[in-house]
């Protein structure tokens, strides 16, 4: 099987550093905040041209400390596409906010301003947009910003797919009041178990972020807001400071892999290749392709080939079970809908070697024709 991703061929060829980084936390066991946390925070905030890097438990806390740090209440609404993973509308929950719909443009897959602005005239407290930087390519954040600034709300980037690629020469997550950015293991930068980070130029907004996801802590036993326990693992920050220096290499891979997709697979009209608009780059934490119905078949042959192709997200938010007190039916989102229905994401991880590149080319061709 050609996997969709494959961590044991990233690691090996760094295994000896990561190893070292592990045996320093053990050695001194500063497990909780050691140093290392304060030093990744500072690599992170460097790498992302950012003033502020604040290390988190994972990309959904991200989002849930970043929220409540921009000042949004139980009640309010937040709105973000109905096309993303569940957790961008569950960490919006999971405070007691309102996740609020919109569609996504259904050439990049990212949110659409039309359906921004219808959402946020129909809704209620609207307090703050997250657009998701879905795939690893930027939404359109000029066009965001203009939206949000016409409505005063605030906009927290949700960059868990796309930490590293820019928009107009910015990093991803460093466009709005901040970015969530999530380290789980398979995204492009990922940790050995769950992590996340929050960019922000505001210290007002990092200080904030920094005492919640510390049990509210401004010196310890002194509360002096209701926080959480959302802080990150020193041995997890040890582990991202020494694959951070690898990850500018591995996109570029992964831009390698997907530029070599585009170019084979450019002359059959039944496929769309991924379309990439001249305001970001593409980090392609997924290849995503496009067909005319359903992609069910054509997943099926590649499965029946050994090659693991898969459909991120088979089915828009505003359909799951769990938020199906928020009103919605089929037929709200019709972009979303039917890119649930029609893309399937191929592996372009950057290990994959020349042979698997030709032979993933072959089996789509031979399906499609
Ligand atoms: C992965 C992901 C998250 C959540 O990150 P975790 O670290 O798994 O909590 C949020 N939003 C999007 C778009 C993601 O892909």
């Amino acid at each position: 099987m050609i996997p969709i991703s494959d961590l044991r061929k990233q690691i090996a060829p760094i295994r000896v550093s990561i190893d070292e980084a592990i045996k320093k936390v053990v050695d001194n066991t500063n497990f909780i905040m050691g140093a290392e946390v304060k030093e990744l925070e500072a690599e992170l905030a460097s790498y992302a041209n950012v003033k502020y890097a604040i290390g988190v438990s994972n990309g959904t806390d991200a989002i849930r400390l970043a929220l409540a740090a921009l000042g949004v209440m139980a009640g309010d609404g937040v709105i973000c596409p109905a096309f993303t993973y569940y957790a961008t509308a569950g960490a919006v929950a999971s405070i007691g906010a309102r996740p609020v719909f919109t569609d996504i443009e259904p050439d990049t897959y990212t949110i659409s301003l039309p359906s921004l602005e219808k959402a946020i005239k129909k809704g209620k407290r609207i307090k703050a947009v997250i657009p998701v930087h879905l795939y690893g390519q930027c939404a359109d954040m000029d066009g965001v910003r203009k939206i949000a600034r016409k409505y005063n709300l605030k906009i927290l980037e949700d960059t868990a797919q796309a930490f590293g690629a820019t928009y107009r020469g910015k990093k991803a997550g460093t466009i709005g009041d901040c970015g969530s950015v999530s380290f789980f293991p398979g995204k492009n930068l990922g940790a050995f178990g769950d992590a996340g980070g929050v960019l922000t130029n505001s210290a007002t907004i990092a200080g904030k972020i920094r005492l919640l996801r510390n049990q509210g802590n401004k010196e310890k036993y002194f509360h002096s807001l209701l926080g959480y326990n959302h802080r990150l693992d020193t041995l997890q920050a040890a582990v991202l400071k020494v694959k951070l220096h690898y990850l500018d290499g591995w996109n570029k891979k992964r831009q390698e892999n997907a530029e070599y997709y585009n170019q084979q697979l450019k002359d059959i009209a039944s496929l769309k290749t991924p379309f990439v608009p001249a305001y970001t780059t593409h980090i392609y934490h997924q290849y995503v392709l496009r067909v005319a119905t359903s992609s069910q078949k054509l997943i099926a042959h590649l499965r029946s080939k050994g090659i693991d192709a898969r459909v991120y997200y088979p089915v828009p938010l505003h359909l799951q079970k769990c938020f199906k007190d928020l009103g919605y039916k089929r037929g709200d989102f019709p972009e979303s809908e039917k890119a649930a229905k029609q893309t399937l994401a191929i592996p372009v991880y950057p290990d994959l070697t020349k042979e698997e590149l030709e032979y993933i080319v072959a089996s789509i061709k031979e399906h499609v024709k």
